[in-house]
């Protein structure tokens, strides 16, 4: 067999930094780089990156890892995988940004947001895009910057506006301007109805979004684009694209209706393959893009709990509670139980499927007998009965769990892992190589090649072996820990 070519170059645009790695067709990593991204808070509640630095960091992570490989030659497809919703606006023209990026967490929204629900469009919107009105998605970031920054209007007026999120950001530096975006990131915006192909003139104009702006909606997987030759050694196809937690659900080969994950790491995000027809949720959970190929779509339904990794941090470097995160895990073991300590860890409001951003943290059930490996214990826990909630409503939305698949900085936890098994009461599976992102992007993008003949044997071919944790609590301490869970829920 022909050696050359065979390998696939990913690069992973993410909130805290920019990656590029390679792997081979057997999903081992061959090489990796990183560059930590700077990021702007220029007044609370708003976050911005600069778009050039995401540029700069993404060639030179991809030429390192190119050169390491072997050269491009070597190279037989390229995926890119970024953080999703954020907002580039660039000019057409000359390939530059006009503004810092508005990332995802960026709040800045919430009164255009606030005055659409008061207007009564959520409905309809959450009807056509799968989505909630809420500053997360893209469409009001990029209204807010034609509204309040001068050059990104200006370029509008002249016709030479570009907006995109991240991996259109990245296609057009690597292709020298092709304008596209893939249908993952665009399910993303509140811009694309879940089974149309093209942006919805009635979202753009209801958004303030003018439609001549926006890329073209790409596959996720398929020749999409070829870079430049010069920028990384030789012209590379560009074969695979998606947002940060659709290349995660790939990357745990979560390919059948049903399949879940679940990724811990500041917060957690669980996404389940409801297969070839959009869902509909009835319990605020919300329905997204997972893949598309040849213009056929899958979803998933995609339920998020904003405080996992982050509640750990903050007992760390706040309240000194643990030295280091993985010490939760001895802790958790040295102790026979909670000792009757619960924590609603609503540090940010409630997530899916609760959705009260209101809500406040609470900790529980203290007397004179607890002890820090108690609040330990009752932190791990957490993540268990977070994640029992929203098994609750994928239920009730038509999508039981039967095995959970996990990932994340955080699902190195042994405890944690067994635990979610326990209180679930389904299988859990934990891989190997807990970097899915990436690998989900490497897989849509060797399928995307050929390299694989089908998606589906790139992830068998790719994934490597997991580890299962079996459910082992009896009914009666499980019951006891939901009765203390929603008596701690009620009171929050
Ligand atoms: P992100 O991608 O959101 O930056 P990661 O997937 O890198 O997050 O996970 C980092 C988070 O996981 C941190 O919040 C940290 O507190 C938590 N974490 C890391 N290792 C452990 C562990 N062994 N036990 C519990 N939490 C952990």
């Amino acid at each position: 067999m022909n050696p050359l070519g065979e390998l696939v170059l990913v690069i992973d645009a993410g909130t805290t930094s920019t990656r590029a790695l390679v792997f081979d067709r057997a999903g081992a990593l061959r090489a990796m780089s990183q560059r930590p991204l700077q990021q702007h808070y220029p007044a609370p509640g708003l976050v911005e990156h600069d778009a050039n630095e995401i540029r700069t960091a993404a060639l030179a992570c991809a030429r390192q890892v190119v050169t390491q490989a072997g050269g491009a030659d070597r190279i037989g497809a390229l995926g890119i995988t970024n953080q999703r919703e954020t907002v580039v606006a660039w000019d057409k023209r000359t390939g530059d940004p006009l503004a810092r990026a508005i990332v995802w967490q960026d709040r800045r929204t919430a009164p255009h947001c606030r005055a659409l629900r008061e207007a009564g469009h959520e409905a309809a919107v959450q009807a056509k895009t799968g989505l909630v009105i809420d500053p997360y998605f893209s469409a009001t970031k990029m209204a807010w910057m034609l509204e309040h920054d001068a050059a990104v209007r200006g370029a509008a007026e002249a016709g030479r506006l570009a907006f995109g999120t991240v991996e259109s950001w990245l296609l057009a530096c690597l292709t020298g301007g092709t304008h596209l975006t893939d249908a993952t990131n665009a399910s993303r915006t509140s811009l694309l109805p879940l089974e149309a192909s093209r942006w919805d003139e009635g979202l753009c104009d209801l958004f303030g979004v003018p439609r001549t702006a926006l890329g073209e909606v790409c596959d996720s997987m398929g020749l999409v684009a070829t870079t430049l030759p010069d920028l990384l050694g030789g012209a590379i196809p560009i074969t695979g694209l998606a947002g940060d937690q659709q290349a995660a659900t790939i990357g745990q080969a979560c390919l059948s209706p049903g399949e879940t994950k679940a990724t811990y790491g500041t917060g957690a995000f669980v996404l389940a393959n409801m297969g070839k027809e959009p869902p509909r949720s009835g319990h605020r959970l919300l329905a997204t893009v997972l893949t598309q190929f040849e213009g056929q779509r899958t979803y998933a339904l995609e339920g998020a709990v904003f405080v996992a990794g982050s509640l750990l941090q903050w007992l760390r470097d706040s309240l000194g509670v643990i030295d280091a995160a993985p010490d939760s895990e001895r802790l958790a073991r040295s102790v026979p139980d909670n000792g009757g300590v619960v924590i609603v860890p609503a540090l940010s409001g409630l997530g899916a499927p609760h959705w009260k951003p209101e809500a406040r943290a609470s900790f529980t059930g203290l007397s004179f007998a607890t002890g820090r490996a108690h609040i330990a214990r009752a932190a791990l826990e957490a993540m268990a009965m977070q994640t029992r909630d929203l098994a609750e409503a994928f239920a009730a939305d038509g999508a039981r769990w039967t095995t959970l698949r996990i990932d994340g900085g955080m699902s190195a936890n042994d405890w944690m892992a067994q635990d979610l098994a326990d209180v679930l009461a389904v299988t859990v599976e934990r891989p190997h190589n807990i970097e899915t992102t990436a690998l989900g992007a490497a897989m849509l993008a060797a399928a995307g090649a050929g390299l694989h003949p089908s998606l589906a044997v790139a992830a068998e071919a790719m994934r490597g072996d997991v580890e299962r944790f079996e459910p082992q609590m009896t009914d009666d301490v499980r019951d006891l820990r939901l009765a203390q869970w929603r008596e701690a829920l009620r009171t929050t």
